[in-house]
């Protein structure tokens, strides 16, 4: 093989790409992984939406506005006395740097240790798994592969009229480096994202305010759970106005007035700073030649089958490319399938059991379907749930807010889905998501041995509920 011929290469590094990558590399394929990325300092950024602008950096921010908060409105009753707590936003913001830093210089130490040929650049697919190369600093060339992997990822929707600036009209990258707390902090969307950047900036400091078009709070979960995270989201000011069309928005004098409909009336209302969150589009501009052969969906995702093959030979496509959920997860685990497959083993990702979390305060974590969707299809179920103001670890750590759900088939008892509401819910999801994956039962969850005292053990009692033997609740 040449210098410029490879077995498989990946154009995207983001958790797709990277992780197949790594994936391919070791299972001894010749690996090329091409991100065009670079970091504030001019240096390779690879790690995608989820290191550099989304997963991490929003979480980092989520955490430090949880403390902040928590300090101040929760430590008193634990007897902690807190007067004269201030948050310095610059500090917040390196420490969130820094992480991300920390994470995207890691992965070019493993793309190294890996013997990966890394390149900081744009990768373009033409026919035959030709990829035209633009490194950064360097000049163009042609590689080729036995096989390629697309895994570009993602960027947002716009909205007609809302010209995004990135000082007062943000995304999501103009959301995670606003330098002072907004007074007023407008939201286009009250989806994942209007959630998790609602709530860092609410908690901070500003007045929040998400506008979204639906008249359903969450819709992808069911109507009990969503009206639990949406009371504790009112408790906490988040002041969520549903079923508002926005017009548009103008900026002047360094502040943005924003027009919308409620469906009665229309409106005028003017904020420091508004972030557009409508969802996010396949990045498929400028990455495929049109003799590649590779055809996109009706909705301009990239189409693949359930192994994440395109309509071109060879060439696969993973990530918020393709159809399902936008999750990194999601699509590291599609690039290590991929790798696996072009190795000749059997690749493989259930998309059933991908779960969701929303990192808001309290967490909301789901897998599986909701009863609207078990409805729909006609399959008969039955519900359990618990509260966690009714295990001894809520109460004691001042930690019991919301609630776990799991539905269950009402003959065989498989689980078929959980939601869950509260604090840590991202963690304990992976319960039931493994119980799911070994097509498990609600009984299964309930004879299972649950460390006392833990907020896990509502878990445990919504799978008894499912029979009506939960021990801590009336049933
Ligand atoms: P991406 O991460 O988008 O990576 C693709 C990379 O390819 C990018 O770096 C892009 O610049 C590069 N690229 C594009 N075209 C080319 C080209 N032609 N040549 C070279 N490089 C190219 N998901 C979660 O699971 N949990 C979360 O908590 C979470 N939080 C999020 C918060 C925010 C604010 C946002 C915006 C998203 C969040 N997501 C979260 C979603 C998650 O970031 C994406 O689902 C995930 O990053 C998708 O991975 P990917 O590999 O498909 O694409
Ligand atoms: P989203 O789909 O979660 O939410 C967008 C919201 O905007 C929806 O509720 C939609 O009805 C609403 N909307 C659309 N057009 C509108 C309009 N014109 N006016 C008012 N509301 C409108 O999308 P997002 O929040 O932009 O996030 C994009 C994706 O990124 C998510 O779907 C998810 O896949 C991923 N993400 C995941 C996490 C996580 O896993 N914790 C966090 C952030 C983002």
């Amino acid at each position: 093989m040449s210098d410029n011929e490879f077995d498989v290469i990946f154009i995207g590094g983001g958790p797709g790409g990277y992780a197949g990558a790594i994936r391919a590399a070791q299972l001894g394929l010749k690996t090329m992984l091409i991100d065009d990325r670079k970091g504030e300092d001019g240096k390779p950024a690879p790690g995608g939406t989820c290191l550099n602008v989304g997963c991490i950096p929003s979480k980092a921010l989520l955490d430090s506005s949880k403390h902040f908060h928590h300090i101040q409105h929760d430590y008193t009753a634990h007897g902690i006395n807190t007067e004269g707590v201030s948050i310095d936003i610059d500090k917040m913001l390196e420490r969130k740097r820094k992480v991300v830093k920390q994470l995207t210089g890691g992965l070019v130490q493993l793309f190294k240790a890996n013997k990966i040929e890394f390149v900081n650049g744009r990768g373009k697919l033409f026919s035959e798994r030709q990829v035209e190369v633009s490194p950064n600093d360097g000049d163009k060339y042609t590689a080729t592969a036995k096989d390629v992997v697309l895994a570009a990822g993602s960027v947002p929707f716009s909205i007609p009229n809302v010209e995004v600036d990135n000082e007062y009209i943000l995304d999501n990258v103009g959301a995670l480096e606003i330098s002072e707390v907004p007074e007023r902090f407008g939201v286009i969307g009250a989806g994942v994202i209007g959630l998790e950047m609602g709530s860092v900036w609410s908690r901070l400091g500003a007045e929040a305010v998400l506008f979204e078009a639906l008249d359903d709070f969450l819709p992808a979960i069911d109507r009990d759970m969503a009206k639990v995270a949406q009371r504790e989201f009112k408790k906490q000011k988040l002041d969520i106005r549903m079923g508002c069309k926005v017009s548009g928005a103008e900026v002047s004098d360094g502040k943005v007035k924003l027009s919308y409909s409620d469906g009665k009336e229309d409106h005028e209302e003017v904020f420091d700073r508004l972030l557009v969150a409508v969802g996010r589009k396949a990045a498929t501009d400028n990455l495929v030649a049109d003799d590649s052969g590779v055809e996109l969906t009706e909705r301009g995702k990239i189409k693949v089958d359930g192994h994440c093959r395109t309509s071109a030979d060879k060439i696969w496509a993973i990530g918020d490319l393709v159809r399902g959920p936008m999750l990194a997860h999601k699509a590291s685990e599609e690039g290590i399938a991929v790798a696996e497959s072009i190795a000749g083993q059997a690749g493989h990702i259930n998309l059933e059991t991908v779960p969701w979390v929303i990192y808001t305060d309290p967490e909301i974590a789901w897998v599986g379907k909701t009863e609207a969707q078990l409805e729909e299809e006609g399959i008969e179920y039955r519900t359990g749930a618990f509260p966690f103001a009714a295990t001894g670890r809520g109460l004691a750590m001042g930690n019991a807010t919301g609630q776990v759900k799991i539905l269950a088939d009402a003959e065989t008892d498989e689980l078929l889905g959980c939601q869950i509401v509260g604090s840590y819910a991202s963690e304990f999801i992976g319960e039931v998501v493994v119980a799911m994956e070994f097509n498990g039962s609600a009984e299964d969850l309930a004879r299972i041995v649950h460390a006392h005292p833990t907020l896990s053990e509502a878990v445990h009692e919504a799978a008894l509920a499912v029979d009506k033997r939960a021990i801590h609740k009336a049933n």
